[in-house]
């Protein structure tokens, strides 16, 4: 069984990250959604409910796991017996930390490979930043990211909104 791990914060999952699980199902009996925790890393979601959401997100699919990890990328490939690692790519700047990764993770360990899938054109310019952004301007995000994502940032930005209202 060929497993890869698809790995990421996911602060939240967009369209996006949704086109690359879907375009990578095709090349794996298997797919890992492994959600980064990294505590230098400030995240507007925390853990638990970027898994939960990832979960309802993956409902239909019976070929996708979601996990946590910490610490090394490859040990937790290694740990869950996954061949390859999936990253999505989409314009020229996600080009040098992904080659730095690639390279740091080939040096750890050489027997895992990572595999790139450039950006679907209709998601080139999404991202979990600006879609958090425009959630917090109150623009429209239903074409950017799942049903499921979308409610939650609204509950989010509402609630924080009305806090400030009261202030
Ligand atoms: P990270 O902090 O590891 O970059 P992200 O959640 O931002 O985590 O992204 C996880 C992976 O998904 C990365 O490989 C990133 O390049 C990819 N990705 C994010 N948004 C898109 C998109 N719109 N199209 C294709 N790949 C994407």
């Amino acid at each position: 069984m060929k497993i890869a791990v698809y790995p990421g914060s996911f602060d939240p999952f967009t369209n996006g990250h949704l086109d690359i699980l879907d375009r990578s199902l095709k090349m794996f009996d298997q797919i890992i959604v492994a959600v980064l925790i990294n505590p230098t890393k400030t995240c507007l979601f925390p853990s638990s409910k970027r898994i939960e959401m990832i979960n309802m997100v993956a409902e239909g699919y019976k070929n996708v796991k979601v996990a946590q990890f910490d610490g090394l990328m490859v040990d937790f490939c290694k740990k869950v017996g996954a061949c390859s690692v999936i990253r999505g790519l989409r314009a020229v700047s996600d080009y040098e930390y992904e080659l730095q990764l690639v390279n740091i993770n080939k040096q750890l360990a050489p027997e895992i490979e990572t595999v790139f899938l450039m950006s679907s054109v209709h998601c080139a310019f999404l991202s979990s930043s600006i879609v958090k952004e425009v959630a917090r301007c109150g623009g429209k995000i239903d074409q950017m990211v799942p049903a499921v994502v979308a409610s939650e940032l609204e509950k989010h930005f509402n609630t924080t909104w009305k806090i400030k209202g009261k202030e």
